[in-house]
């Protein structure tokens, strides 16, 4: 998507979380339009498994857990623009160490914004906000900018500290700063943790002959599930808007875990119930039953909308993982 930017020289951008998905779409489509693109990689990363660089971005160390470095990563960005998509974000997960998701989800968004003001420099700034600040309790009415925040985990807690404060850092101190309230948003790119990609990669082993059977949990959870790097256009779109504001990014329609599996093992000619098995084990204690996004703010005022359907976002996740068998 062309999103011109706000001056006529192309920006400088510094982009934490570089390396997981979303990180990796941003950065692709910034590179893709010219601009002098850093991204921030903590000491982790260097050593992890999954770390994937992109092609064309200048690297530089910077960890939100500790400010000095934050000031250093931005003396040497000097960026107009900065994206915060670093974050610690499996939900389940999140009782096991709170401590270190606040650190990370909450404080060091903080640091950030703190560094980000002291430079003194009219630097843009974007915060990758998540549903989970609406909490899981559902009428399974769509949510909106209106919605009011009640988180019910820690992750759900950590972004919603980190969605005020940067409303704050906007009201109180005048920094063009705005929240994407981004909903699920999956790709080929998205870990296999997460409940979609974990399907995709059993299909694709499946039909190659590579495993007989997929073990799931709550099948009619249902989820507003978009593409990926459309989500990093609405980002763009939203951090170069004449007056940065926050808006909910989602499709609008919501699937079933049943929906998500019957359509990626029909695209290989599979029927789903002869594979999926369920497991109680796999079960959520708390889990939202239905998520919906309304994204007709960010419609009406930006222009943007989810275009990929769920069946295509299937089909692209089940034709890669596919692919990736293949390519073995
Ligand atoms: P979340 O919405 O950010 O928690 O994303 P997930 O992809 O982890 O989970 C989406 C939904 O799928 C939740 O309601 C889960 O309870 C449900 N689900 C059902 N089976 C599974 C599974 O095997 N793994 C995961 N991760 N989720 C599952």
């Amino acid at each position: 998507m062309n999103i011109p930017p706000l001056s006529n020289r192309l920006p400088r951008v510094l982009v934490t979380g570089s390396t997981g998905q979303d990180g990796s779409y941003l950065c692709r489509s910034l590179i893709a339009e010219g601009a002098v693109v850093f991204g921030m990689v903590g000491p982790e990363q260097e050593s992890n498994a999954t770390f994937a660089r992109t092609e064309g971005v200048h690297y530089v160390d910077g960890d939100l857990r500790d400010a000095p470095s934050l000031r250093r990563a931005l003396e040497q960005a000097r960026p107009d623009e900065v994206y915060n998509l670093a974050a610690v974000t499996f939900v389940p997960s999140s009782w096991r160490d709170p401590g270190a998701i606040f650190d990370v989800n909450s404080l060091g968004v903080a640091r950030l914004l703190a560094a980000i003001h002291d430079c003194g420099a009219p630097i843009r700034f974007c915060q990758a906000s998540s549903a989970e600040i609406f909490g899981s309790s559902s009428s399974g009415q769509p949510r909106d900018e209106e919605t009011p925040l009640r988180p019910d985990n820690p992750y759900g807690v950590s972004k919603a500290h980190a969605h005020r404060l940067v409303a704050h850092a906007r009201e109180a101190h005048g920094l063009p700063a705005c929240s994407a309230i981004l909903f699920n948003h999956e790709s080929p790119l998205r870990p296999a943790h997460f409940v979609t990609r974990k399907i995709t990669l059993a299909v694709a082993r499946i039909a190659r002959g590579l495993d007989r059977e997929l073990v799931l949990g709550n099948l009619d959870a249902a989820r507003d599930w978009g593409y990926a790097p459309e989500y990093m256009d609405a980002l763009r779109l939203m951090l170069r808007a004449r007056e940065p504001r926050d808006y909910v990014v989602a499709t609008g329609r919501a699937a079933s875990v049943r929906d998500f599996a019957n359509l990626a093992f029909a695209h290989v000619g599979l029927d789903w119930r002869e594979y999926v098995r369920t497991d109680d084990s796999l079960q959520r204690s708390q889990d939202c039953s239905v998520r919906i996004g309304n994204a007709s703010r960010i419609g009406s005022e930006l222009g943007w909308k989810a275009r990929t359907s769920l069946e295509e976002l299937v089909a692209i996740m089940v034709d890669a993982d596919l692919a990736r068998i293949d390519a073995l």
